[in-house]
């Protein structure tokens, strides 16, 4: 063995762990704040569900000796005290929110792995340099109130408070409004100096981890996406006494640029292409295609990648002809975490003996906001199947366990720096 290998090991067997059953007993025991008949969760973002899960997490932070402060956007920070009080506090933690028929997973278990955290230093009379703080971020999944991520896009200063809070959901009730309703619009004035760093554990919800068998994704980013509107114009003419050399049929020139945007990412691995949205006119089976629309959905870990299939794209659109456009309608250009938080991950998961990779996050998180402020990282445990925002989403007990002790194993490896 190495001297490397008998540090960690000691470190291991000295180190207190994270109890993989009281965790599994609180994801179960808080499925039912908005729990459905066929086992998924409905706790929409500042609902009375979301009040009820809120008071759980409040009630148990403050039950282990925590200061609970809430924030004018109703992110809930729990605070577990420090031996050195001049530091800034190392903070964990995700959403409580649900998507509608939702799953147990997504959000929660990196809360409540964080509440995890804390009863184990608690129990074990572990006292850490740096403060502990639980977060849960207000409204990550966007889909009562438009955008997704608010509650951390509000803290990292990318969204202004006032505009937030006069937001309104399809009721016409504003988040403001609706802060106000479950008591969960506060004063605390919680500045990002307050952190030294930001870990959220969360599933992967894409089928990577399970298909290699690997225990840990170590998070290392999110990937960019652009978005882009074609508009092909043609020529509509009468399908029976039209000949095929005198056409300009605009949904065939449309099908090749489909295609191309499939070669387009297949060329710039790992990224992604779709076009998901098709509109033909006149849309009528006897008719030439005279125009359409496409919406194209474009991602890639690095500005590169999506620079170069930003540029093939145009070539194609190009290549189809007079009359094709392109437009680029949003952005979000790809985060890249902190890699000495990423390094205290993926050897975290190394000290504990998981089986771990590096990945890129497909979806957005609000650690995609914190990272901007914070050094920051993420920690994916699989997802059944690939499967979430989705009543069947699953990560055994086992797996959640595994995250929530590379979680603690990466405050402490953080706490030690
Ligand atoms: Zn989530």
């Amino acid at each position: 063995m190495s001297a490397d290998a008998l540090r960690a090991d000691i470190r291991r067997i000295n180190t207190p762990a994270t109890n993989g059953d009281r965790l599994w007993q609180d994801i179960v025991s808080t499925a039912r704040f908005g729990g459905t008949d066929k086992g998924g969760v409905t706790r929409l973002t500042l609902s009375e569900e979301d009040r009820q899960v809120r008071d759980w997490f409040v009630d148990a932070c403050e039950a282990l000796g925590c200061t609970v402060e809430i924030d004018a956007i109703g992110n809930i920070f729990a605070t577990y005290p420090g031996e050195d009080t001049s530091l800034p506090a190392i903070a964990v933690g995700s959403h409580l929110d649900t998507q509608p028929q939702g799953g147990r997973f997504d959000g929660i278990l990196g809360v409540l792995a964080g509440v995890e955290v804390l009863r184990t230093l608690k129990e074990t009379s572990t006292l850490l340099r740096h403060p502990v703080t639980v977060v849960n971020w207000t409204n990550e999944e966007g889909s009562r109130f438009s955008p997704a991520m608010m509650g951390s896009g509000v803290f990292a200063g990318a969204l202004a408070l006032d505009a937030t809070h006069a937001l309104a959901d399809r009721q016409g009730a504003t988040v403001g409004e609706a802060l106000g309703v479950i008591g969960y619009r506060g004063e605390a004035k919680v500045e990002p100096s307050a952190f030294a760093a930001y870990v959220e554990l969360h599933i992967e919800q894409g089928p990577l981890l399970e298909a290699s068998d690997t225990e840990i994704g170590v998070v290392t980013g999110v990937q960019g996406v652009r978005w882009f509107d074609v508009v092909i114009s043609g020529t509509e003419a009468h399908a029976g006494s039209t000949p095929m050399a005198q056409r300009d049929d605009a949904l065939v020139r449309a099908a090749e640029i489909v295609l191309a945007v499939r070669d387009i990412a297949r060329r710039n691995p790992p990224g992604v292409g779709t076009v998901g949205f098709v509109e033909v006119g006149p849309n009528s089976r006897n008719v030439v295609p005279g125009s359409v629309r496409l919406q194209i959905d474009m991602r890639h870990p690095s500005d590169a990648g999506l620079e170069q299939m930003e540029s093939a794209l145009q070539d194609a659109v190009l290549k189809a002809g007079a009359g094709a456009e392109l437009k680029r309608i949003w952005s979000k250009a790809p985060v890249v975490f902190d890699p000495s938080v990423v390094e205290a991950v993926r050897g975290s998961a190394e000290t504990l003996g998981y089986s771990a990779t590096d990945v890129v996050s497909g979806a957005g998180h609000d650690a995609a906001h914190i990272a901007t402020i914070t050094p920051t990282a993420m920690i994916f445990v699989p997802s059944k199947d690939g499967l979430s925002h989705n009543e069947a989403e699953y990560t055994s007990p086992g797996e959640c366990a595994r995250g929530a002790e590379v979680l603690f194993q990466t405050i402490l490896e953080l706490d030690r720096r």
